[in-house]
This record gives C-alpha cells, sequence and structure tokens, in this order.
C-alpha cells in the first residue's frame, strides 16, 4: 500500500465538502477533529452528511499537492489559509 507520508496510507479515509468533491472550490481549510481527516473549502456548510464525501487523502492531494504542507498535523489541530499558495495559519480545534 502506498503511503502519503510514513504511516499515512494514500487511502485514508478522508472527510471534504461537496464543493471540493466537485472541484468548484480550492481546500482552504484542513482540520482534525478526533483524528480523522476533513479536507474543506472554508465556507460555512450545515452539519449534514449530504454536504460531505468521504475520499482517500491521497486523491485530495493528487488534485492539489500543495496540501502536502500540512500532512504533518495531528489530531485536534487545524490548518487554514486565504488562497491556494497562501500561507498556512495553524490552530487547535
Ligand atoms: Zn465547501
Amino acid at each position: 500500500m502506498s503511503e502519503l507520508t510514513p504511516g499515512l496510507a494514500y487511502e485514508t479515509k478522508s472527510y471534504v465538502c461537496t464543493h471540493v468533491f466537485a472541484g468548484s472550490r480550492p481546500v482552504l481549510y484542513v482540520t482534525r477533529p478526533d483524528g480523522s481527516w476533513c479536507a474543506l473549502c472554508g465556507d460555512n456548510h450545515p452539519d449534514d452528511a449530504a454536504y460531505y464525501r468521504v475520499v482517500g487523502l491521497g486523491h485530495v492531494l493528487d488534485q492539489d499537492p500543495t496540501l502536502s504542507a500540512v500532512l504533518d498535523l495531528q489530531p485536534d489541530e487545524e490548518a487554514e489559509r486565504p488562497d491556494v499558495g497562501g500561507p498556512w495559519t495553524r490552530s487547535r480545534c
């Protein structure tokens, strides 16, 4: 099985919003509540499964390789950026 980084599998389950899933908006917000991976566009979304999709984390990276900069996020950490290529701001979530 291929890995993105040591110990982080390509097919690691991650949540994306429907915007990221459709490619209509870039990932500007990555958060790890309870250790899961969420790659979101940064807008507010209803807390409703209809607004999210489950994908392999590697597929998200394939769409935007710049996300590799935040693959070291730990559980309960998050990072956001103003635009693609902009600086990531990290915090606890
Ligand atoms: Zn979205």
